[in-house]
């Protein structure tokens, strides 16, 4: 039932729709989200083939750099969501390997989505719901899922990569070119490898420099709280998964496993491995344009957030989200405002 603050769809249960539903949940409003995954989580996601291994296929750790999210992760940490992972992150620079960052690194536990269910937790996440399209009436914004139900909303937010966003927008309305700049993302090719026995390697965490397809590699057991079996995740460069972008799963496993094979010069023995697709990963450096920013058009009653709104990464999409809910409950703060918004645009 709407509350008196008003209803809100909210498409894509990410860490930035999450964090803007929880927000407004919050402060009365009615709060449904949708998404098209089986969980919650979005690019924080975990595939559990089995319960002896797990892959964070997606985001492999986050940092915190601003105060304000650093209290939030302290708050996770405490709930038992979030945990450190210790191990340094290697590179390998004239001939030798080097420590490549020494700030704190978080993951969710057990598992990297395990974060963003916990933030689910108590909102009404509709999971494993396409939406197909949406579109603004008088009575407010209409939704329209794959399981034909309609649901109408007064306010309607968009927490997902931008090309997903405008391809739900397009032809329904007009933004400018000002709401709406020419956004990218990079694709990634990941490898999802089982090795057949531990690897003899030190590390536990790799970034690759000038590798012809590789560019990172983590031993994903490392990680607190994961099954102890030996896989690693493997994620090739943005410019090798461009350029293979429409190769086949079996191909590309195929090739990244040689690599994987190769780079580490015959330590790791791949038991077994599959590769995934991530067509939209990470903003490219022509999205993470600081005038980005997050948007909200009262006049629309239409939000956007996401990662790639705010720049890039975890921490980007929980502000881009915890901006947008600022945003609007200032606006719906303000009667003038609010009656103004009610008007179609
Ligand atoms: C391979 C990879 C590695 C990464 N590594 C790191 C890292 O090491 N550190 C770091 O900080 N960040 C990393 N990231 C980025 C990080 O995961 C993202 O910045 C963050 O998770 C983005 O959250 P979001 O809410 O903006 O979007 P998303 O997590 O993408 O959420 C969008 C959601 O919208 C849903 N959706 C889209 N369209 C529809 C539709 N029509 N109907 C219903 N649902 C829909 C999707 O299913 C998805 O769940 C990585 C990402 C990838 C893919």
């Amino acid at each position: 039932m709407p509350t008196a603050a008003g209803s809100v769809a909210i498409i894509g249960a990410g860490m930035s729709g999450l964090t803007c539903g929880a927000a407004l949940a919050g402060d009365g409003w009615s709060v449904t989200i949708f998404d098209k995954g089986r969980r919650p989580g979005g690019r924080m996601s975990t595939r559990t083939p089995s319960e002896e291994v797990a892959f964070d296929h997606g985001c492999q750790y986050f940092v915190a750099k601003s105060d304000e999210f650093a209290q939030h992760v302290q708050q996770w940490q405490t709930a038992g969501v979030v945990d450190e992972w210790r191990s340094p992150i290697v590179r390998f620079c004239r001939g030798r390997w080097e420590t490549h960052s020494s700030r704190p690194k978080y993951v969710g536990t057990p598992r990297m989505q395990s974060l963003c269910q916990y933030l689910a937790d108590g909102l009404d996440v509709r999971c494993s719901v396409q939406v197909d399209s949406v579109y603004r009436r008088d009575s407010g914004w209409h939704i329209e899922t794959a399981d034909s139900e309609g649901h109408v909303f007064d306010l309607l937010i968009l927490a997902m990569p931008p090309v997903q966003s405008h391809r739900l927008l397009s032809g329904r309305v007009s933004l400018s070119d000002q709401d709406w700049p020419e956004d990218e993302m990079r694709a990634c090719w990941t490898l999802m490898a089982v090795l057949s026995q531990p690897a003899e390697f030190s590390h536990d965490a790799v970034v690759f420099q000038e590798h012809r397809s590789l560019a990172w590699a983590a031993r994903n057991n490392s990680k607190p709280g994961r099954p102890s079996r030996e896989c690693w995740v493997v994620q090739a460069s943005s410019e090798w998964s461009s350029q293979h972008l429409d190769l086949s799963k079996d191909h590309v496993r195929e090739l990244l496993t040689e690599q994987f094979v190769s780079s580490f010069q015959g330590r790791v023995s791949v038991e077994r491995a599959t590769a995934h697709r991530w067509r939209y990963a990470l903003p490219a450096e022509s999205t993470r344009s600081p005038a980005t920013g997050t948007r909200y058009l009262p006049s629309l009653r239409l939000g956007i957030c996401g990662d790639w709104c705010e720049g890039d990464r975890v921490e980007a999409a929980w502000r881009s989200g915890r901006n947008l809910a600022i945003r609007i409950l200032q606006e719906a703060d303000s009667p003038a405002n609010h009656e103004d918004a009610k008007r179609p645009g």
